[in-house]
């Protein structure tokens, strides 16, 4: 070995003895509780996970799907390896959320122009498509009319000299011409001129809309090989997420009852695809992408009646039962009496649907969350807290926090006997000293305090407050897994580092990840849950005036802000 080798060497050996001095302190500064395992939480640990969980082949990890199905399989993996516990009555890491799927049927649904040609069937999804979000099956059968340009410029208007009743409207998606302004306020020119439309439209007798897609959107599908999405609607079973209605806002004397709105008979809106568009309007392909090159060139097309064709469309369902779990796991904790109260950490591991091929990957929300409890539980089996642990990794999430309240609904301990619930659901963006707490003082006052005291003495984070409110503007406090147990009256946070420009796009991927932010925030979290773990009792309910012991009766609570507050 060279003796500049050896420098280096003793040079390292010093930094690692400085770093390993400042950690100690650090974990002596913050009491026992934790002073051992803290250490084990490193950036360095977090990376391998966050690649593997946060990767493009997991699609999105949508809930319910195989590629969740695989995420879940390898969470409870890890957690097995780490040495936490199955807890559910069959001995399994898997809750199981039963869920009725409902799809397009492609065997039923068609699409079917006749002509002077003859009869041609389209099918679902190669060729058209339409939204299933609401409403029943249908079919509807109607003459045609081509709307060329006419109904995307920035006045909309329409010349009675085309008979729309009874009448299908075939348009062209493209962009608003460049300084087109929205018709009405907080909205894209393009979703508000969409609503004009589908107003004007109604009000002429249309039956509805067919939209030839966008060039982008045609190129996108064809170069990958794709369909159109299969959309789905999806009901979930044995649980019951419904927020109670505020009390209505008292009417001013004397202001008129509301307007009676218009009768709203069915109107359908379609989406077909190049080649489909062709078929319907009985021209050539080339024709099509002349239309487009046209408007894209501010160029009119004419609109026209097609008194020889007609349209005749039906959209059936197929309904499935699925499964899609909660990963739960369990740490037994150390006190032979407290161990039958318990703390749980969440966090959700499910994300979003691909859209016509671009996949959200998820990485910051919530891979993040999901691999810091790893990390954190690793933590934990070298100094187990006094209360038993229970880690949920949450399905369902993005569909409305299913999985927290079915968790709490169907929960495998006295729900009664939960001190608290710590939720980390996207930790590694914004600020690199700064994290968002949301929800730590409205239930118990030492939820708030436990993180002030445990922060000041370690990692020395800001914490800031700016989104705690229910009244805030983007009502964060009901949007993450925290909520449904703080409905059951549980003492829940979040821990939050804010939305960002990637936030539920393909750019929300691991290269984006602030690893040190990253460590922390879980740091933060395990000294938290380690405090929270040993304490005498159970974090008092000393701050919500309806709120006096855990437990379902809570679910009646109204969270909202009255808007005439403060
Ligand atoms: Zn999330």
């Amino acid at each position: 070995m060279s003796t500049r080798r050896r420098t280096w060497w003793l040079a390292l050996a010093l930094m690692v003895a400085v770093v390993a001095a400042g950690l100690a302190a650090q974990g002596a500064r913050a009491g026992a509780a934790g002073a051992r395992g803290v250490k084990l939480i490193t950036a360095a640990d977090m990376k391998a996970p966050m690649r593997f969980l946060g990767a493009r082949e997991f699609r999105g990890r949508p809930a319910p799907s195989v590629e969740l199905d695989i995420a879940s399989r390898y969470i409870a993996l890890e957690a097995e390896r780490i040495g936490l516990k199955p807890l559910m009555p069959n001995g399994s890491f898997f809750q199981d959320l039963p869920v009725e799927v409902t799809t397009m049927s492609s065997a039923r649904s068609h699409l079917r122009v006749s002509g002077p040609g003859g009869e041609l069937r389209l099918s679902f999804p190669q060729a058209f498509t339409t939204s299933i979000r609401t409403g029943g099956e249908w079919t509807a059968l109607g003459g045609l009319v081509f709307a060329g340009s006419a109904l995307n410029g920035a006045e909309l208007k329409w010349d009675d000299a085309i008979d729309l009743r009874g009448r299908w409207v075939v348009l062209l998606e493209y962009a608003p011409p460049p300084g087109t302004t929205a018709p009405s306020a907080g909205t894209t020119p393009a979703a508000s001129t969409a609503a004009a439309r589908t107003r004007l439209l109604r009000e002429k007798g249309a039956i509805g809309t067919i939209t030839v897609i966008s060039r982008e959107r045609e190129e996108n599908l064809a170069k990958q090989g794709l369909t159109f999405d299969v959309g789905e609607r999806l009901r979930w079973l044995d649980v019951d997420t419904v927020n109670p209605a505020p009390p209505p806002a008292p009417r001013p004397a004397g202001s008129p009852a509301q307007a009676p709105s218009a009768p709203a008979g069915p109107f359908y809106a379609v989406e077909v695809r190049h080649d489909a568009a062709a078929a319907i309007l009985g021209v050539t392909a080339d024709q099509v992408r002349g239309y487009f090159a046209a408007v894209a060139a501010n160029q009119p097309v004419a609109a026209r009646a097609m008194a020889d064709r007609s349209l005749d469309v039906a959209v059936m369902f197929e309904r499935t039962r699925r499964t899609t779990p909660n990963v739960v796991a369990y740490l037994p904790g150390s006190d032979p009496v407290l161990k039958d109260e318990y703390l749980v950490i969440g966090s959700h591991h499910d994300h979003l649907n691909a859209r016509e091929g671009r996949i959200l990957p998820g990485a910051d929300d919530n891979a993040s969350g999901s691999v810091a409890m790893l990390t954190l539980a690793k933590a934990m089996m070298v100094e187990r807290p006094k209360r038993s642990v229970i880690f949920v990794w949450h399905t369902a999430e993005e569909r409305g926090l299913v999985g927290a309240y079915y968790f709490v609904q169907h929960c495998p301990v006295p729900v009664e006997k939960i001190t608290a619930n710590l939720n980390l659901d996207m930790i590694t963006r914004n600020d690199p000293n700064g994290i968002y707490l949301i929800g730590s003082n409205k239930i118990s006052s030492e939820l708030d305090k436990s993180f002030k005291d445990v922060n000041a003495a370690s990692v020395k984070l800001t914490l800031d407050y700016k989104y705690e409110d229910p009244g805030e503007p983007n009502r964060f406090f009901f949007r993450s897994d925290h909520y449904p147990y703080m409905r059951y009256g549980i003492p829940g946070v979040w821990i939050f580092c804010g939305t960002t420009p990637d936030y539920h796009t393909e750019r929300d991927v691991e290269e984006r990840v602030d690893y040190a932010k990253m460590e922390k925030v879980t740091r933060l979290t395990y000294l938290v849950a380690m405090d929270v773990g040993n304490r005498p009792a159970l974090l008092p309910l000393d701050l919500h005036p309806e709120i006096k012991t855990r437990g379902p009766q809570n679910m009646k609570v109204v969270w909202q802000r009255p808007a005439t507050a403060r």
